[in-house]
């Protein structure tokens, strides 16, 4: 079956579309600047390696898709010859709310639960249910289905998702602990136990995507029992903009002080916080290496609060699933930076970990970094939230 995997955004739209008799991806792309000037679609094929950028306006998701479709089925740089050869469409959504602990084929039910998880994710979900129906106005015969960044995170017991306010407050508005990245580390965690090569049931793995967005997850026995993002993404360790956790008393004491209202505060803390607003230099890692081996003492402090974040995480994740078997790193930094890999697992030779500084040379490739002897394996494990979404696409579709 031929798979097309959609992350629509509120301008932009990738795809990929995949083989998965296969598993290969034939073609992925990202359409940009959708309903503003100058929009875009840069289209690859990977079966012939060619690249096409058109530049054509899109005035919403629906042009977009239809850009998609004829580039797909191009007679020069497509990959399919007619639309009918798309046996089904996967959708990343990010908010599935308390509704959804896997992914579903959508109909009328889903569409209306989708629709009341709006408030929990208003910037991301409203451009996802643009996709979907995007999608099924143009394919009314293709199955749709949803996979979403929090399902994975459903299993967490009350005592890790709840917040210690009123409980009248999550009656009311459903505030408690959600997760994200979750489609990424379900991928990562079940790819951990095949390279153990033990079943993902008999497993305590914790999973460290680390990207722009960073999030750490305890996977017991295959299920999520607890992880670092909370009732949104902004909680949990330092990321690139993001402050992560902190007292909460900063919040009303910076809106007091520095005059700040709902909107200034929000995004403060989304987007001039984090490794970005401790060094006042950049949110990216490489920029952040290259600035601290020059002597900035404000981007080692920020690498260092970083790393610092993210091994607290691992040593609760720990503590929550009484030990770990595997540590798993994923995402832009997880799979590249070897220094930030090696200082997150500095003295945590207590769980078992140690690594071994040669392989841990390693980037973006599936790789046990884990010292000769050391009793907890450290994994290096690319992600593929679109393999997932595939994968998960096709055992609902053909299980129907
Ligand atoms: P997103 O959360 O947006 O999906 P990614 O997982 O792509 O982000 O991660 C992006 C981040 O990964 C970059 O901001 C950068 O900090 C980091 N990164 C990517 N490549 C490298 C590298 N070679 N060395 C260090 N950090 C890297």
């Amino acid at each position: 079956m031929k798979v097309l995997v959609i992350n629509a955004g509120s301008s932009s739209l990738k795809y990929q579309l995949f083989d998965m008799d296969n598993v290969m991806v034939l073609a992925k792309g990202l359409c940009e600047r959708i309903g503003i000037d100058g929009s875009n679609l840069q289209h690859k094929n990977l079966v012939k390696n060619i690249s096409e950028k058109i530049e054509k306006p899109m005035k919403d998701h629906s042009d977009a898709i239809k850009m998609v479709i004829d580039a797909l089925t191009d007679k020069e740089y497509g990959v399919i010859k007619d639309m009918s050869e798309i046996g089904a469409v996967g959708h990343r959504v990010v908010h599935g709310g308390e509704y959804f602990a896997d992914s579903y084929i959508i109909d009328g039910k889903v569409k209306e639960a989708l629709e009341r998880c709006v408030p929990l994710a208003p910037l991301h979900n409203p451009p996802n249910i643009t996709g979907i129906e995007a999608c099924e106005k143009l394919m009314p015969n293709v199955p749709q289905v949803a996979v979403f960044d929090t399902a994975f995170h459903q299993t967490m017991p009350p005592k890790a998702y709840m917040y210690a306010i009123p409980y009248e407050l999550y009656e009311k508005y459903k505030i408690r602990k959600y997760g994200f990245h979750g489609t990424s580390h379900k991928y990562v965690a079940n790819e951990a136990a095949k390279m153990l090569g033990k079943p993902i049931e008999e497993l305590k793995i914790i999973t460290c995507h680390l990207g722009n967005g960073s999030s750490i997850t305890a996977v017991k026995n295959g299920k999520c029992v607890d992880t670092s993002m909370g009732f949104t993404p902004l909680d949990g360790v330092v990321m690139g903009t993001r402050a992560g956790s902190l007292d909460p008393a900063v919040v009303t004491f910076l809106m007091k002080n520095e005059h700040l209202d709902v909107v200034g505060v929000d995004n403060l803390l989304n987007k001039k916080s984090g490794v970005f607003g401790v060094s006042g230099i950049s949110s990216d890692f490489r920029d952040l290496t290259a600035a601290a081996k020059d002597g900035n003492q404000h981007a080692k402090l920020a690498l260092d609060m970083f790393t610092y974040s993210v091994k607290k995480r691992i040593g609760s994740a720990a503590a929550v699933m009484g030990g770990v078997d595997a540590v798993v790193f994923t995402a832009g930094i997880g799979e590249n930076d070897a220094a930030a890999r090696a200082a997150i697992v500095e003295d945590l030779e207590f769980l078992g970990i140690s690594i071994d500084a040669e392989k841990n040379k390693v980037r973006g490739e599936k790789t046990d970094i884990s010292a000769d002897g050391a009793k907890t394996r450290t994994l290096v494990i690319p992600t593929n939230e679109e393999l997932m979404i595939a994968l998960d696409t096709v055992r609902l579709v053909e299980n129907k």
